[in-house]
């Protein structure tokens, strides 16, 4: 577990991970491991063009402990970077109990196994390990028009099955670092955008289906308000948190971007209007369809991430428009990657790759 050991990410092959595994591999020189169970969320072509010899997927489950103890034993990592989760809101509200599992349960699991390994380490590998636990400002629920953005003392108050498990997992993470000792460093962040990020989130939905000539869906007065940060940024903001991150800290991380649901939505139109016109010459924006609003819906989040930028010196490098521009054209550019989401062929791709071995 010294300098040159690897790290181990779990939920690599998602989309928030596969972005870090990218990130990872141009900018540090040490291997890593992709601990995934590969749900529908998990798509290894995400991966597929990276160094082998670099990086090395595991798959199995962060709720078994026998494969975890292993792999620890095994590869003897100087850091987790903790990603896998359930991570959809309205999956979330249609069926709990994989958030419940995955979210409090799967951490709890992950966080002892660690501990295990960890208190087996020599002291100066001890001192040197980190274990990132990766996680949502949705934990700290509502704000109002009028109220600050969310800082580190904010309470939690989450209000979705979804943010009530990572707030779960963000209490269980925090303890395992009070009462033992380990090295644990959350992360909130807010709504994350950029490449291969699963077809069932607002931007690359909304870009789907403005291709496919089908209505764009928002919903409830669009009004809903988000602050959106450039996944780069965010893999950024990991990688600083891991390197002079303080222990059993929580750093905000957001892209000081706060826009309602419909401005994105209207944004995204605007960009493939000048990008790839539609053949009738007229705008996406006309496929904008109302539909009724999911139960509970949050109205405003923001974030406060002066902590992370005064104390490790992270700042955003993309803007919202820089950072949706670059994203509208790397989905025009991967309307494949897109389709085999959505007709699940990646999940052919993965049989024929990874289940024969
Ligand atoms: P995702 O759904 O795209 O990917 C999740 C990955 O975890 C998948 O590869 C999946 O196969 C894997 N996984 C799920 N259950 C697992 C299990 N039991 N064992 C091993 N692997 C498992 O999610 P994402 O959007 O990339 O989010 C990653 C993390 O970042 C999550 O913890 C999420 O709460 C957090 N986060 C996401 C956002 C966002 O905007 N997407 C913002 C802030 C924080």
């Amino acid at each position: 577990a010294g300098p040159s050991a690897p790290i181990i990410v779990t939920g690599g092959a998602g989309f928030i991970g596969s972005n870090f595994i990218r990130c990872w591999i141009a900018n540090e020189p040490t291997a890593v491991i992709n601990l995934d169970k590969l749900t529908y969320a998990g798509n290894l072509e995400n991966l597929s063009d990276l160094p082998g010899e670099r990086l090395e997927f595991v798959h199995g489950d962060i709720c078994d402990s026998a494969l975890v103890k292993g792999l620890l034993a095994r590869r003897r990592p100087r850091a987790i970077i903790h990603f896998a989760a359930e991570s959809h809101v309205d999956r979330s509200i249609h069926g709990p109990d994989a958030f419940i599992t995955t979210n409090v349960v799967g951490t709890s699991c992950l966080l002892e196994c660690t501990r295990d390994y960890w208190q087996r380490l020599p002291a100066d590998e001890q001192a040197a390990f980190r274990f990132i636990h990766v996680s949502t400002d949705e934990v700290y629920g509502m704000l109002t028009p009028e109220e600050p953005a969310f800082t580190e003392q904010h309470p939690f108050r989450p209000n979705s099955p979804y943010a009530a498990s990572k707030a779960a997992s963000d209490h269980i993470a925090r303890a395992w670092h009070h009462t033992y000792g380990l090295p644990v460093i959350t992360t909130n962040c807010s709504n994350n955008y950029g490449p291969y990020q699963f077809p069932e989130k607002l931007i690359p939905l909304m870009i789907h289906n403005a291709l496919a000539g089908k209505p764009l869906p928002v919903y409830g007065d669009g009004l809903q308000v988000r602050d959106w940060l450039h996944v780069e940024d965010h893999c950024d903001a990991i990688r600083s948190t891991l390197a002079t991150g303080r222990l059993g800290e929580t750093y905000n991380i957001g892209g000081n971007s706060e826009k309602p649901n419909i401005a994105v939505v209207q944004t995204i139109c605007d960009l493939l209007d000048a990008e790839r016109p539609r053949a009738d010459g007229k705008s996406y924006r006309t496929q904008i369809a109302f539909v009724t609003d999911r139960p509970g819906h949050d109205r405003r989040y923001a974030i406060d991430s002066t902590k992370i930028q005064s104390e490790l010196g992270w700042t955003p490098r993309e803007t919202f428009e820089s950072g949706l521009r670059k994203t509208v054209r790397w989905y025009l550019a991967n309307q494949v990657w897109t389709e085999r989401v959505i007709s699940g062929a990646y999940r052919d791709w993965i049989e024929k790759n990874y289940a024969a071995r």
